[in-house]
């Protein structure tokens, strides 16, 4: 047996394989950018710019919707989604509890109480069971993250939201090009978002976000609040007459042509990604105690983030050492050169936001009427649970000639897999906080991937 690098014994990724850096930018999303530069229209306001009503036509023909909204990033993408369902202040959204804080907050933006619903603790995806806990006379609306690229129950929380009239919101940040049921993700809710930030598997070179709908009504409020409550002409001069409260979430249009570059290599990039992804998978599933991401046969994976459960009982551990084993997997996977790290320290909940209310001044929650709803982190049990015994990998297997690292990786895995005895030793004697008790003290700077 090959001695751990944590140990002293040689890396199973060797340094010469670097991490290839996403988004890939070739030579013609340079030119795609130079366009703009010397066509100088350069944001949604400048008459006769066509590079984001270009990108808005490509991605709602993508997703199969007929209207697309760009606007400046992912989280005002999904909050003027729901500023444009127009609730009433103190409504009530139900999002999970596990999530980017984007999907949590983006309620508080429009005067919405959050409510959480606990995660499937296979798919990582809102359990529909908790969804439907969670409603009261109040709710108005089911904010739906597609977690890590894996589509939620949509069929079940469409048939939830029909019963309740609610509006259903998909946040599809991690999702782009998922597909449930044949259906592309982002066509499924009333109103749905997309982020285009750098970290994404649909990137531009910056900040970006896109709203996707059927609906004419929700299109034209969307359009109307992205800037600042005009009424867009198609053609002819802008009136700067407000009709309605608006904001300013208009894009820029070098990141809609870059986009629209990546854009034509998206499905090849998918395509390629999703075989490094598998190939990967097929390597690691056979070894006992890792439990490797799910993807029910109805639906399509888009690899956003590859999240890994371990179970302490494979390594001889009774249940309450599985957050300290994950510690000591992370630790030995590091040390070989494979970048784990943590996604969510804690359940959205038990984010300050939550627990001390930072709204508006004590609202919405202070709204007559409103709820203040459980922000508990222990009634999200199985939140809680993932997040103690599972770590991620993020970003290193995006690019679409990623599979050469991700077989080193696997090397890795298999390697610190052998040493169970002395990872089970680690874990009972290192000492251990769960992450969210460490979430004050942990720094970014810990899950630095530069130096692998
Ligand atoms: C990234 C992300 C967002 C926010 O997108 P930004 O463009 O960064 O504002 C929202 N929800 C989820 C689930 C995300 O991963």
């Amino acid at each position: 047996m090959d001695k751990l690098a944590m140990l002293g014994g040689t890396r199973a990724v060797p340094k010469s394989h670097k991490i290839l850096p996403w988004p890939a930018v070739t030579e013609e999303d340079h030119q795609a950018v130079q366009r703009v530069m010397t066509g100088g229209r350069f944001t949604s306001a400048s008459a006769g710019e066509s590079e984001i009503t270009g990108l808005e036509q490509e991605w709602a023909q993508q997703v199969g919707t007929r209207h697309c909204v760009a606007v400046n990033n992912g989280t005002a993408a999904l909050s003027l989604a729901l500023a444009a369902l127009e609730m009433e202040p103190g409504s009530e959204v139900i999002v999970p509890a596990l999530s980017f804080i984007a999907s949590a907050v983006a309620p508080l933006h429009v005067m919405a109480v959050p409510v959480f619903a606990d995660i499937d603790p296979l798919t990582y995806n809102m359990d529909p069971a908790s969804v439907e806990a969670a409603i009261t006379p109040r709710t108005r609306a089911i904010v739906v993250v597609h977690l890590h690229g894996l589509p939620a129950d949509m069929d079940e929380i469409n048939a939830i939201a029909a019963r309740h009239d609610l509006a259903v919101v998909e946040d599809a940040a991690q999702a782009h090009g998922a597909l449930y049921r044949g259906r592309n993700v982002g066509s499924i809710g009333t109103i749905n978002s997309f982020s285009l930030n750098v970290s994404k598997n649909l990137a531009t070179c910056g900040e970006g976000g896109l709203i996707n709908t059927d609906d004419d009504v929700l299109h034209a409020r969307a359009l109307m609040g992205r800037q600042f409550g005009e009424l867009i002409p198609t053609r002819g001069e802008r009136s700067y007459v407000a009709h309605t409260l608006g904001w300013n979430h208009k894009p820029g249009a070098i990141q809609a042509a870059f986009t629209r570059s990546q854009l034509t290599r998206f499905d090849l990039d998918n395509k390629n990604r999703d075989a490094n992804v598998r190939a990967l998978l097929a390597r690691l599933a056979p070894l006992v105690g890792l439990i490797i991401p799910t993807v029910p046969e109805d639906r399509t994976h888009a690899w956003h983030i590859l999240r890994f459960r371990v179970d302490p009982a494979a390594f001889g551990l009774p249940e309450q050492y599985a957050g300290p084993l994950r510690g000591a997997l992370m630790r030995a996977l590091r040390a070989e050169g494979v970048p784990a790290s943590p996604y969510q320290l804690m359940p959205l909940p038990g984010q300050k936001v939550f627990q001390e209310r930072l709204g508006f001044g004590g609202y919405p929650w202070a709204l007559p009427g409103a709820r203040t709803p459980s922000y508990t982190v222990e009634d999200f049990p199985h939140t809680l649970r993932v997040i103690e015994d599972s770590f991620t990998i993020q970003k290193a297997h995006l690019h679409p000639d990623a599979g050469d690292l991700l077989a080193r990786y696997a090397d890795a895995f298999e390697k610190v897999f052998q040493h169970r005895d002395a990872l089970a030793q680690h874990a009972r004697n290192a000492p251990y906080k769960t992450p969210w008790q460490r979430a004050d003290e942990i720094a970014a700077v810990e899950w630095d991937t530069a130096g692998l």
